[in-house]
C-alpha cells in the first residue's frame, strides 16, 4: 500500500486492488479473473466465465461435503490448443520444414478426465501420450488416439513392459520404446524377434546441459536416465549389424521439470540438435527429435527465474525451440526433424482448483479488554509490560520490542517457579501480543525495518484452520516448498483485515502453509478477510499437475471429492460429474483391515459393555449405526452448517 493511500480516511478497496493484491492477472494465464462483483471466476474461453463460489454453493446445496476439487476440462482443452498453436505459429513464421507433435506424460496426472480431455483436445493435432511404467502403458494403450500420434515409452523396462509396447504397434498405435540404459537394446531386439513385431526405438541422451530450478539434477552427466555419447554410437552400430537401423526413429532428451530460465532450454536444445545431427552423420535415419518436458508454470506470476516462476511464455518457448533446431539443422545440413515435446505440467496445472473451507481462526489473543487489567496484586513484571505498551513511540519501538521480548521470557521463568499466577501469565502474554501489534501498526509504512522485526507479521499472524490435508492435496508444498496461489473465492471488493497462515486438519505440525506467492521472493502471511456468518472458502489454484497422484493418506485423510464442471454461455455452468471422495472404510481397508472384522470387534466390546451394565441394548444399536455411518463417511470434517 502506498503512503498516500493509507493517509486517506477510508481508502476504498476495489476489485482491481484485490486482483493486484492476490496477483491474479500475473499467474492466471487468463484462465481465472476477479469479477466486478468481487468473485473469483474461471474463464476457460473468450466469452465464457463462471463464479467459483456459485459452483461450490451448488455442490453444498446438493448435500455434498467439502473440501472439493473443481476440475475444468475446458481449461485443459485450451492449454492443449495453446501449446500446439504456439508451435504451429512458430513453424509457419520461420518456415520450418517439418511439424510439431506433443506427447502428454501421464505421470503428471493420470486421472481419467485429464487423460481423456488431453487426448480429445489433442486428437486433431496428433498429440500423443507418454508412459513411464507398465501400468501407465496399459492405460495409454486403451486410449483412442490419432494413428500418427506417438505413444512414447520411457522409464526402466522389463520384458513385460517391452512386450506390451510391441503389441501396441500391432494395434495400430505409433509406439516408440525409448532406451534409457544400454542393456535395454538387447532386451527389445530379443522380444521383437520372439513376437515378430518390428520395433520403433528411441534413445534417451544424457545432455551435459542442465535445467534450472528445482529439477536441475535431472540433467547433466550424472543424470539417472540416458546414454552417453559413446553408448549412443554403439546403439547405431548395433542396429546396423542387425540391419535394423530404420527402427531407430527418435532422439530423446529431458533436462528436468519446471525449467525457470529460457536460456537453459535453448542451450539444451542446441546440444540435442547437434547430437541428432551427429547421429544422422553416423548413418541413423531419425525422424523425431524429442526435447522432453520442462515447460514451466508461472506459479507466482513474477516472470522471473525464481523456482516458482519462469522467465518466458509458451509462445517464446515454442519459438526458441523451433528456431534453435532449424539453425543447427541448416548449419549441419541435416533434415529438419518432427519436433516432439513432452509437456505435462504446463497442460494440466491450470485446470484444477482445490476449495478449502475455513473452519476456524486462532491467533494471538486479540483483545486485551477481554482480560481484566493488571490489578494491585499483579506481579511487577506484568505492570512493567503494561508500561512498555503505554510508552511505545516511533522513536523507541526497537527498545520497546526488546524489553517486551525480555519481559516475556522473565514472565515464563517466574511462572515455572510458581511466582506468577496463571491469570498474570495470561495478562502478560496478551500484553506482549498487544505490544507487537502496536509496533507492527507503527512501522507498517516505514521503509527501513530492523532485521529482528521482519518476522513480526508472522508472529502476529492468525492461523486459518482449513478443512483439507496438505499431504493429500498439496504434497509439493510440504515436500519441495512448491508455491500455489491462494485466493478467497469472494469478498474481493472488501479490504482483507487479517494476516494469515493456513493450517490443515492433520495432526502433523508440518501440515501448514506459511509461504505465499509474492512478486519478490515469498511472503510469510496471506491477507484474508475476517470470516463472517457465511462460510468463507479459499481456492488453491494451479494444483492440477502432480499433486493429485503424489498425495498421501497421512492421518487416513483420503482422496478429495471432485466436481467436473463445464462453463456455459451467460455466466452459467454445469456440473457434469461429481465424484465423492474416499470413504473412511476405504482408507482403513487400505491398511490391511477388513470391514466385517472391525464391525465384529465393536459388537463384541458392546456386548461385554451390556453385560457390565454400561450400555443398553438400544444404545448398542445406535452405537453400531453411528459407527457404520462413519465408516461410509467422508474422511474430512463434516459440519451440519455446511
Ligand atoms: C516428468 C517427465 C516429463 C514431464 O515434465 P513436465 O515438466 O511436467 O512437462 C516429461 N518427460 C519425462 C521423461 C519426464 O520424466
Amino acid at each position: 500500500m502506498t503512503a498516500t493511500k493509507s493517509t486517506l480516511t477510508t481508502p476504498l478497496f476495489t476489485t482491481t486492488d484485490a486482483a493486484e493484491l492476490y496477483q491474479v492477472p500475473n499467474w492466471s494465464g487468463g484462465w481465472f479473473r476477479v469479477s466486478d462483483k468481487g468473485e473469483m471466476e474461471v474463464t476457460p474461453a473468450p466469452g465464457l466465465h463462471a463464479p467459483l463460489r456459485a459452483i461450490v454453493d451448488e455442490i453444498v446445496e446438493r448435500g455434498e461435503s467439502l473440501p472439493v476439487i473443481l476440475r475444468f476440462p475446458q481449461v485443459i482443452t485450451g492449454r492443449v490448443k495453446h501449446l500446439n498453436e504456439s508451435f504451429q505459429n512458430a513453424i509457419t513464421e520461420y518456415g520450418y520444414g517439418n511439424h510439431y507433435q506433443g506427447v502428454f506424460p501421464i505421470k503428471v496426472n493420470q486421472r481419467r478426465v485429464v487423460v481423456e480431455s488431453v487426448a480429445a483436445a489433442g486428437y486433431d493435432y496428433a498429440h500423443g501420450l507418454e508412459a513411464g511404467s507398465k501400468a501407465e502403458l496399459a492405460l495409454c494403450l486403451a486410449q483412442r488416439m490419432h494413428p500418427d500420434a506417438l505413444l512414447c515409452c520411457n522409464g526402466f523396462k522389463d520384458d513385460g513392459f517391452i512386450k506390451l509396447a510391441l503389441w501396441g504397434r500391432t494395434l495400430g498405435k505409433n509406439v516408440v520404446i525409448t532406451i534409457e540404459k544400454f542393456s535395454e537394446l538387447d532386451r527389445i531386439l530379443k522380444q521383437a524377434r520372439a513376437l515378430g513385431v518390428k520395433p520403433a526405438i528411441g534413445v534417451r541422451f544424457k545432455l551435459h546441459a542442465r535445467g534450472s530450478g528445482q529439477w536441475e539434477e535431472s540433467g547433466g552427466d550424472q543424470a539417472k536416465f540416458g546414454l552417453n555419447a559413446y553408448e549412443l554410437l554403439r546403439v547405431v552400430e548395433r542396429l546396423k549389424e542387425e540391419d535394423m537401423l530404420d527402427s531407430l526413429v527418435m532422439l530423446h532428451t529431458h533436462i528436468g521439470s519446471q525449467i525457470t530460465d529460457i536460456r537453459r532450454v535453448k542451450v539444451a536444445v542446441r546440444e540435442a540438435t547437434q547430437t541428432y545431427a551427429g547421429m544422422i552423420a553416423a548413418g541413423a535415419k531419425l525422424k523425431y527429435l524429442n526435447v522432453g518436458g520442462g515447460l514451466g508454470v508461472d506459479y507466482d506470476g513474477s516472470k522471473t527465474t525464481f523456482y516458482a516462476s519462469m522467465n518466458y511464455t509458451v509462445r517464446e518457448y515454442a519459438a526458441d525451440i523451433v528456431y534453435t533446431i532449424q539453425e543447427v539443422c541448416k548449419a549441419r545440413e541435416v533434415p529438419e526433424p518432427v519436433i516432439i515435446s513432452e509437456s505435462g505440467r504446463a497442460l494440466t496445472a491450470h485446470h484444477a482448483v482445490l476449495i478449502m473451507p475455513v473452519v476456524d481462526v486462532t491467533g494471538p489473543t486479540r483483545d486485551l479488554e477481554d482480560l481484566a487489567p493488571a490489578s494491585e496484586d499483579s506481579h511487577q513484571i506484568v505492570k512493567d509490560m503494561e508500561e512498555v505498551l503505554e510508552k511505545i513511540t516511533l522513536r523507541n519501538y526497537r527498545e520497546s520490542y526488546n524489553d517486551a521480548v525480555g519481559d516475556k521470557q522473565t514472565l515464563h521463568n517466574l511462572f515455572d517457579l510458581g511466582y506468577v499466577t496463571l491469570m498474570d501469565r495470561a495478562r502478560g502474554e496478551a500484553l506482549f501480543n498487544a505490544i507487537l501489534r502496536r509496533i507492527a501498526k507503527l512501522i507498517q509504512n516505514e521503509k527501513y525495518v530492523p532485521d529482528e522485526l521482519e518476522d513480526l507479521q508472522k508472529v502476529l499472524a492468525d492461523k486459518f484452520i482449513c478443512n483439507f490435508s496438505l499431504f493429500q492435496s498439496l504434497p509439493d508444498n510440504w515436500a519441495i516448498q512448491a508455491l500455489f496461489p491462494i485466493v478467497p473465492l469472494d469478498r474481493l471488493n472488501e479490504q482483507p483485515t487479517r494476516q494469515a497462515t493456513i493450517v490443515d486438519i492433520t495432526c502433523d505440525s508440518d501440515g501448514k502453509i506459511d509461504k505465499f506467492i509474492d512478486l519478490r521472493d515469498v511472503k510469510s502471511t496471506l491477507p484474508l478477510h475476517e470470516p463472517g456468518d457465511r462460510p468463507y472458502y479459499l481456492g488453491t489454484f494451479l494444483m492440477g499437475a502432480y499433486q493429485d497422484v503424489l498425495g498421501s493418506a497421512h492421518n487416513l485423510f483420503g482422496k478429495v471429492s471432485e466436481a467436473h464442471v463445464t462453463v456455459k454461455p451467460g455466466g452459467k455452468f454445469h456440473i457434469d460429474l461429481f465424484v465423492r471422495g474416499q470413504k473412511a472404510r476405504r482408507m482403513i481397508e487400505s491398511m490391511g483391515y477388513e470391514e466385517p472384522m472391525l464391525r465384529d470387534a465393536i459388537e463384541d466390546q458392546a456386548d461385554i459393555a451390556i453385560k457390565g451394565g454400561i450400555l443398553t441394548g438400544e444404545q448398542e444399536n445406535e452405537l453400531l449405526d453411528d459407527y457404520g455411518e462413519e465408516l461410509l463417511g467422508y474422511t474430512y470434517l463434516e459440519y451440519e452448517e455446511g
